[in-house]
């Protein structure tokens, strides 16, 4: 599980419409210390006796819990047969990270709660089989909108939120033909729109629109699966 902002009772019911249960989950990763990534994580990690981990900086943001294992931000670990490789992103918190997993050859990329791309970013997100990005707001419904205007200038900012068009930014930096789900994220209700999202992303990356998912705050998303292309080693060794 990555971050959780929710209460127990409303985790619950997102996974059990998954099919699993809180016992399954074997570790919380926690990105950062705001309260829609961390609110949930004690309370749910107390419950079901779920390790937590998180970079030492988030580390030391984190009150109310048991323990929190840290890890090092700049080196991939491992938890069971997953190698976690943590990305630091620039974003208003005190050592903020997404992450890069690599299990059975495949490569999921998570991407949210970044202000800017950074080179390392590219490096490491390239070559993903999947990828989950933030597409938070549009400029223009941003500047428009309700946010007062010292928030506005938070979001917008380097250590803020990606928009539409530098997540389009990142992907057009990335191979994206490797990717068999590209699945857009932390979309603001108030400052965007899913059909604003796909229509973008779907023109600027050149796929079909269907072929895209956004995630929606109320229901998130099914499981989507990854298929291993084997053609590499075994092929040769058959
Ligand atoms: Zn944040
Ligand atoms: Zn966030």
């Amino acid at each position: 599980m990555i971050d959780n902002g929710f209460s127990i009772k409303e985790t619950d019911k997102r996974m059990q419409r998954l099919g699993v249960a809180g016992s399954d989950v074997s570790a919380i990763l926690v990105t950062h210390e705001h309260g829609d990534h961390v609110g949930g994580v004690a309370r749910y990690a107390r419950r079901y006796n779920i390790p937590v981990w998180a970079s030492y900086g988030t580390a030391a943001m984190m009150k109310n819990f048991d323990s929190v294992q840290c890890f090092n931000s700049h080196k991939p670990f491992e938890l069971g047969d997953i190698s976690v490789e943590p990305i630091l992103v620039p974003h208003d918190a005190r050592e903020p990270t997404q992450f890069v997993f690599k299990s059975n050859h495949l490569k999921l990329g998570v991407m949210t709660d970044t202000g800017s791309i950074t080179q390392h970013m590219v490096d490491v997100l390239n070559d993903c089989d999947a990828l989950i990005l933030e597409c938070n707001y549009d400029r223009e419904m941003l500047l428009n909108g309700v946010y007062p205007e010292s928030l506005k200038q938070r979001v917008m900012g380097d250590w803020g939120h990606l928009d539409n068009q530098q997540a389009i930014e990142l992907l057009q930096h990335l191979n994206t033909a490797t990717l068999q789900h590209l699945v857009l994220a932390h979309v603001s209700e108030k400052n965007n729109s899913h059909d604003l999202v796909l229509d973008s992303v779907s023109k600027a990356i050149q796929c079909d629109r269907a072929w895209l998912e956004v995630i929606d705050q109320e229901m998130g998303m099914a499981w989507r699966n990854l298929t291993t292309n084997i053609k590499s080693n075994e092929t040769l060794h058959a």
